[in-house]
């Protein structure tokens, strides 16, 4: 029978309850046990395909095809294994299937409440991916902050999943304890009341982890333990770290996996990090920077810039840093500078290597083609991904084959020279609004060409990647691009089309279809990622 580990946030959004819950799993690992993890979102979107990345953050993609929040993709990178759809769940995908039971008559005609009918199907879910996963311990994160109304039927679901399994199910608390500057002493309140609006809930927390900014110190985790209800030692100091990978060997230093072992009446199998130990030591040595930047749109908000609507992208980037024993170094360069005044594109010079990354619609668009242009012309690294591909295509089509009207028909719909198209049996339902099931998702298999940057990168014929788009190169001006020496250097064997192209002449000139930033792992880069900083290593040690 497998564990359930709730974790639950309280005061404020952000304090790393996907990171927390990451962790612990990972610790759980180290100690010899399977895990699996779902994330909660307290959302009516049915997944998260439809939010607005500048909201809620990256859009992150599994095998399977589902377009969830970007904590999955922390749990794969922590737990270096890959999710499925069993592994997100939103308030509107449960009200989804409850209706849609209710439809098919299968609650034998009687009312259908939110209490139980609700919390029964989110416990449904858990249950299911206990079963498939086959894990001993589930982690199930329930986004949004406690107290909050969105995310009060994930909180009744763990609450009646405990009274069931009174020993199966623990809780966590990640809250947040701040030292105002004009106070400057840590406070401890916020989370007597986080903890408070958890007794609310029905459910007492059996360990708070409490993020800070400094350690916290024996009066504080006194005071915690007496007004919250949780012994000391359940008290667990969460200090911000300089990288999110030494968070679970910080917290097992605080013997968090102990404690939680403990509870369940269980002890360790084994506890070994192995190399995660050795790649933080090496993330806090590695000195030499390498400089990337990223030309995109998706990070302004106000006066802040937020990097969470390409965080596996910047993840991606660090994976391979480390992995060349560099120092990555992430400059945000926004696309539209570039159409307004191209006398900006120098400032790419300065840059080893130059990364132009998935979106959506017209914005930037331009700027980033420019960009691209730059980058062909002057032997800068460039390396494309999905609409960053796309425009590497658009750029070719319209500079080098000299066709000055190549666009996509998602900017321009009625372009006339639609060098990236939606497929044919795509247009009706785009037409009827079906948006729905007009998008390439999830994982696809793409052959190789042999000597070409992509085969050097991978070595092996056939790789699989994940996929999140709507529009493809147009397979009616493939032989125009090829003959211009734009190089087809991966293809989709079933559907035949173009997933990767690449420049021969040009120390790192790749555009791909698919996103490889979903695979990447922290002690297992994703290759072309590797070769990409390895190209901006080379170029900047010439
Ligand atoms: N907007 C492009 C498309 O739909 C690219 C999408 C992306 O970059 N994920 O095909």
């Amino acid at each position: 029978m497998a564990k359930y580990i709730f974790v639950a946030g309280g005061v404020m959004s952000g304090i790393g309850k996907g990171i927390s819950t990451a962790s612990i799993g990972k610790i759980l690992q180290t100690k010899g046990f399977k895990v699996s993890a779902i994330k909660m979102d307290p959302y009516i979107n049915v997944d998260a395909g439809t939010m607005n990345p500048i909201e809620h953050g990256e859009v992150f993609v599994t095998d399977d095809g589902m377009e969830c929040d970007q904590d999955v993709g922390n749990y794969e990178r922590f737990l270096d294994i890959s999710l499925t759809d069993d592994n997100y769940l939103t308030t509107g995908k449960v009200y989804q299937t409850v209706i849609q039971k209710e439809r098919n008559l299968e609650y034998n005609g009687r009312c259908v409440e939110v209490v139980p009918d609700i919390p029964n199907e989110v416990i449904k879910k858990i249950e299911t991916l206990a079963e498939r996963s086959k894990a001993d311990f589930v982690l199930i994160e329930i986004g949004g902050t406690v107290g909050e109304y969105q995310n009060l039927l994930f909180l009744e679901a763990a609450r009646l999943l405990k009274l069931k399994n009174p020993k199966g199910v623990l809780f966590v608390l990640v809250s947040y304890l701040p030292v105002p500057d004009m106070i400057g002493e840590m406070k401890t309140k916020p989370t007597q009341m986080a903890a408070r609006l958890l007794n609310e809930a029905g459910i007492q927390p059996d360990i708070i982890l409490a993020r800070a900014s400094q350690p916290l110190d024996e009066p504080r985790k006194r005071k915690i333990s007496i007004f919250c209800n949780v012994a000391p030692e359940d008290v667990i100091s969460a200090l911000d770290a300089k990288s999110i990978y030494e968070v679970p060997v910080n917290l097992a230093k605080e013997n968090l996996g102990i404690r939680i072992l403990g509870k369940f009446g269980m002890s360790s199998k084994k506890n070994d990090f192995g190399d995660w130990e050795n790649l933080v030591e090496k993330i806090s040595k590695v000195s030499e920077p390498i400089k990337i930047g990223i030309v995109g749109k998706y990070f302004e908000s106000g006066k802040f810039i937020l990097a969470d609507s390409y965080i596996s992208v910047i993840e991606s980037i660090k994976h391979a840093c480390w992995y060349h024993n560099r120092k990555p170094e992430i400059v945000w360069l926004s696309a539209e500078k570039y159409e307004d005044d191209p006398k900006a594109l120098e400032e790419l010079r300065q840059y080893d290597g130059i990364i132009v990354p998935g979106g959506f619609g017209t914005r930037g668009v331009e700027g980033k083609i420019k960009a691209i242009q730059f980058l062909r012309e002057n032997n800068i690294p460039f390396f494309g991904l999905c609409l960053g591909m796309q425009l590497a295509t658009i750029e070719f089509a319209r500079n080098v084959c000299g066709l000055k009207k190549a666009s996509s028909t998602e900017f321009i719909p009625d372009c006339q020279e639609p060098v990236i198209d939606v497929m044919n049996g795509q247009k009706d339902l785009l037409k009827e609004k079906k948006y729905g099931g007009t998008m390439r998702l999830g994982a696809y298999n793409c052959d190789l060409k042999p000597d070409t940057q992509a085969f050097r990168a991978y070595k092996t014929k056939t790789i699989s990647e994940r996929h999140r788009h709507r529009y493809e190169l147009n397979n009616k001006y493939r032989p125009m691009l090829e003959q211009n020496g734009l190089v087809m250097a991966g293809v989709n064997p079933e559907k035949d089309l173009v997933e990767i192209v690449e420049l021969k002449d040009h120390p790192f000139f790749v555009g791909v279809q698919f996103h490889p930033e979903f695979k990447s792992r922290p002690l297992n880069p994703q290759p072309l990622f590797r070769e990409f900083v390895g190209a901006a290593i080379k170029g900047k040690n010439k």
